[in-house]
């Protein structure tokens, strides 16, 4: 098996994320090295489906490492859910003489995967490219870090407005159900409370954080809000404050997609560059069916049924580092 694999196909799928150009070049250079053909799938699964494949070589991926996106596009396909979308992704990749393939993208992209070696047993290798950093199996996902970065640098200019004015601030940062943006971002960047779907706190609880009566003694209140706070939203946490009290002058702001854009922090790069030479690697040695990871700063991979049933668990230690800070 391990010498029969002679050209590896490589996308991009599910949302984008800073750092996903620096692991397709990577990959393409790792190919490159190790004399196997290199093929970029465009669009994801939808283009596997299309048959949108073109030919990678080492001069191909010049000048994409610093820049933030995928130069082979992303999508999200409902036709590869199927067992007849799979089978017309396959017969194009077969077409091509593709007899691996490595995908870059979250938990949605590694399901298509797993599927599609159950029904045809095609050698795959999964790259964790996501801002959310949810996957169990590794310590990062690439482009965490960068979205993170852009929270803290976000959160850094509304203190100054805040400042400014008795401002009371409700930040809302991505991450889906994950809370790591959240939790890191508000450390750095000085939060009075960070609202992640992992823990529980209840509006009670944060509005007493605010201080008696809901009149603080802060010069400026910053509230991180994960994406997936149970507790409602930015902005419906910031109407039932206004409710209790008129003390604030109340803003919301809603990061967004600003988070995912931009060029990657060299952690990014790094972290992309290794994934993607370890994938590559882990073909040639016979690895399938896995998601390559880093775990204790060693590269590792780790199979697609012992990670996707479980959670990226937050570090118990951020958050008590959070609440000792926010006093
Ligand atoms: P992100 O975490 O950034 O959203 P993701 O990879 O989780 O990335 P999804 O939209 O969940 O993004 O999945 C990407 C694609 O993977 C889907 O559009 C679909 O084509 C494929 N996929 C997801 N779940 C399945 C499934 N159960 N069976 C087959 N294919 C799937």
């Amino acid at each position: 098996m391990v010498n029969k694999i002679s050209r590896i196909g490589v996308f991009t799928s599910g949302g984008d994320a800073p750092g996903m150009n620096a692991a397709i070049r990577a990959v393409v250079r790792a190919c490159a090295y190790y004399k196997k053909e290199c093929f970029g799938i465009m669009r994801g699964y939808e283009g596997m489906i299309d048959g949108d494949i073109v030919k990678l070589g080492a001069r191909s991926v010049g000048n994409i490492l610093q820049r933030g996106g995928t130069i082979l596009k992303t999508a999200r396909s409902e036709e590869f859910k199927t067992t007849e979308g799979r089978e017309k992704a396959y017969n194009n990749l077969q077409k091509e003489g593709i007899n691996a393939l490595i995908a870059i993208g979250g938990d949605g992209t590694f399901t298509g995967l797993h599927k599609l070696y159950e029904q045809f047993q095609l050698p795959s290798i999964c790259i964790p490219g996501t801002i959310d950093n949810d996957l169990a199996g590794t310590d990062y996902t690439i482009g965490y870090d960068t979205a993170t970065n852009i929270a803290v640098e976000a959160i850094d200019r509304i203190r100054d407005t805040a400042l400014s004015h008795n401002r009371l601030f409700f930040i809302e940062v991505m991450g889906r159900n994950s809370g790591y943006i959240a939790i890191n971002s508000g450390i750095a960047g000085g939060a009075a409370a960070i609202i992640i779907p992992e823990e529980n706190i209840t509006f009670d609880q944060l509005y007493s954080v605010l201080g008696e009566g809901g009149k603080t003694s802060k010069s400026s209140n910053l509230i991180v809000v994960a994406e997936g706070s149970k507790i409602g939203d930015a902005h419906s946490l910031a109407k039932q404050v206004a409710a209790r009290s008129n003390y604030f002058d109340i803003k919301v702001t809603v990061l967004g997609h600003l988070q995912r854009g931009g060029s990657p922090t060299y952690f990014d790069r790094v972290l992309a560059s290794r994934m993607g030479v370890a994938a590559v690697e882990g073909l040639l040695e016979g690895h399938s069916d896995v998601m390559v990871g880093v775990n204790d700063k060693k590269m590792v991979y780790n199979r697609f049924d012992d990670i996707m049933s479980k959670h990226h668990a937050i570090d118990s230690e951020a958050l008590r580092i959070a609440k000792i800070l926010s006093i």
